[in-house]
């Protein structure tokens, strides 16, 4: 049996079948065919024949719009057009591989041409090409695979696009080879509550049909899994389920301090899940991401009424909005569409919104309209906040529109350093992991080249941390956690032995965070968080802390 280590993401654990998602495969070189024209007429027909029958089955299994999707496909691979031009490159004495990717090129250029409805279906034929070559070289079709039972995904690491295919009902866990706690796919696994480890380079010698175990806790795939080991996993499995299925109790440590667990959200709709989840309130309502594709800024009725929708469904809640956050990732025209050379280091967020006051204005007047007709608390906060004139500024104003609770987000590490001079000013903080990591270690959040620095289990992110909580502490406010930090079940831990005294996250990673939480006393939590900070790196945090965790208190 090996070990194979990555970053876990989550509590989890799975076992099951490996499925591998093979990459698409490149351009054939034009060569002649030495087998003779017949022979490679028949490969063709037998390659074609089985990936429209492929199709047809996949179809069927779909049902739904799916099954429309798929039985087009199943067709074209069969047009007699297309079998036509195949012939042609045959006929010239290519081989079959060339034949079928030169004719499908063609035709994907001439549908392009044509535009609309037969130009959108242009992407498709690459698809159904490769589908054909992968047949033909005895190769796995590339793309997320669908082997019609549950499996373990292992993947080099997943596009966006790979992961809107997904059936969550048949991926038991991910496992990638490359990528960090921050990547694509580890934010995807996170929200969607799948076992997931990323970063398991050795991953890449698992083969189809393999069964592994994937335990995301112990951030490991045990790629030959005893029958004991097989037996404790399904018992681990059939206590969690019962756990899951048990009404969820208030976030809190072993010895009842209690840590309020609460949702990150992005519209009004997600309400229902988060509760469900319990999810004790809102800790950051993302109100950009209503208005991400908007040309003119939202008007104060429309704004009204998202409000007020999401304050109804959290009645007798918490619930803190933060004000539209414009930035490089997130790019809201209406505020800024100037071409910065450095826009995460420009005129975004609180500077954004400071510059269209009249914005700002509106967004207040809205939250101040729907707080008046719900019975939500509602707290306020403003993004990348830097300095302490810019808190006071922001909470005075808040304070005019008739808000009682206005409070900033602590994303970058001077707001950090000077957490008791912000506080001062402000009714609470909410430390911005994502930004405060990509601000303290000069990584882009958005790039894959740096995604390596962009980890928040950094020590020097760890002490920032710590100013803010020890600040938090000496003035009496409260500081959340709202970033994807919170999310991870044991840095969850760290950050309250940091002085959070709340945690905001995806909901689907409250039941993780809530387990894990309830396994440690605050004294626990302040001891494995010391343990963390006097780590040089990332990984030195992460692995101190998880002997800490498991180690008794003296
Ligand atoms: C953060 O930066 O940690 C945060 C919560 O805000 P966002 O991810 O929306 O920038
Ligand atoms: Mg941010």
């Amino acid at each position: 049996m090996t070990l194979l280590r990555g970053v876990g993401i989550g509590q989890g654990v799975a076992a099951g079948p490996v499925v591998r998602m093979a990459e698409p495969l490149p351009a054939p070189e034009k060569s002649r065919s030495t087998a003779g024209v017949d022979a490679e007429r028949q490969r063709t027909r037998a390659a074609v024949a089985a990936v429209a029958a492929e199709l047809q089955q996949r179809a069927h299994a779909a049902g739904g719009a799916a099954q429309e999707v798929l039985e087009a496909q199943a067709m074209i691979a069969e047009d007699p057009s297309l079998e036509e031009e195949i012939d042609t490159r045959l006929d010239e004495g290519c081989t079959a591989e060339w034949a079928v990717h030169d004719a499908f090129a063609g035709f994907r250029a001439t549908l392009e041409a044509v535009g609309g409805y037969l130009g959108e279906r242009a992407a498709d034929l690459d698809d159904i090409a490769q589908r054909v070559r992968a047949h033909l070289e005895g190769v796995p079709a590339p793309g997320v695979p669908d082997p019609g039972h549950p499996f373990v995904l292992v993947a080099r690491d997943l596009a966006p696009a790979d992961t809107a295919l997904l059936r969550l009902d048949q991926v038991l866990a991910l496992v990638t080879t490359d990528g960090g706690p921050t990547s694509h796919t580890a934010i995807l696994a996170r929200e969607k509550g799948i076992v997931a480890i990323v970063g398991a380079a050795q991953a890449a010698s698992l083969q189809d049909g393999q069964t592994v175990v994937v335990d995301a806790a112990a951030g490991a795939v045990d790629d030959e899994p005893s029958p004991e080991r097989l037996a404790a996993v399904a018992e681990r499995l059939a206590v969690r389920a019962a756990e899951d299925a048990a009404p969820p109790a208030p976030g809190a440590l072993a010895d009842g301090t209690p840590v309020p667990l609460l949702a990150n959200l992005g519209k009004p709709s997600d309400a229902a899940d988060a509760l469900a989840r319990g999810a004790e309130g809102v800790g950051l309502f993302r109100t950009e991401f209503l208005f991400l594709s908007a040309a003119q800024a939202p008007t104060i009725a429309q704004q009204r009424a998202a409000y007020t929708e999401l304050l109804q469904s959290f009645e007798g809640r918490k619930v803190v909005v933060r004000m539209l956050d414009a930035g490089a990732d997130k790019p809201l025209a209406f505020l800024n569409d100037a071409h910065e050379e450095n826009p995460a280091l420009g005129l975004r967020g609180l500077r954004a919104l400071r510059a269209s006051e009249d914005i700002l204005r509106e967004q207040l007047t809205a939250l101040a309209e729907a707080d008046a007709a719900t019975a939500a608390e509602l707290w306020v906060m403003a993004p990348m906040v830097t300095t302490v004139e810019e808190t006071a500024y922001f909470t005075a104003l808040a304070r005019e529109f008739g808000l009682q609770t206005a409070g900033v987000m602590v994303e970058v590490p001077a707001s950090a350093l000077l957490a008791d001079r912000v506080l001062a000013h402000a009714d609470f903080a909410s430390i911005g992991t994502n930004d405060l990591t990509q601000y303290t270690m000069a990584a882009d959040r958005l790039l894959g080249s740096v995604a390596g620095f962009q980890d928040p289990w950094h020590p020097a992110v760890l002490r920032l941390v710590r100013e803010v909580g020890e600040a938090g502490a000496r003035t009496g406010r409260p500081v959340g956690i709202c970033g994807e930090a919170a999310a991870d079940p044991l840095l969850a831990v760290v950050l309250v032995g940091l002085g959070a005294t709340s945690l905001s996250m995806a909901p689907a990673a409250l039941a993780d965070v809530r387990r894990s939480l309830a396994q440690h006393t605050v004294d626990d939590a302040r001891r494995i968080a010391l343990a963390a900070l006097q780590a040089d790196d990332a990984a030195g945090a992460r692995a101190a802390a998880q002997t800490a965790a498991t180690s008794p208190s003296q």
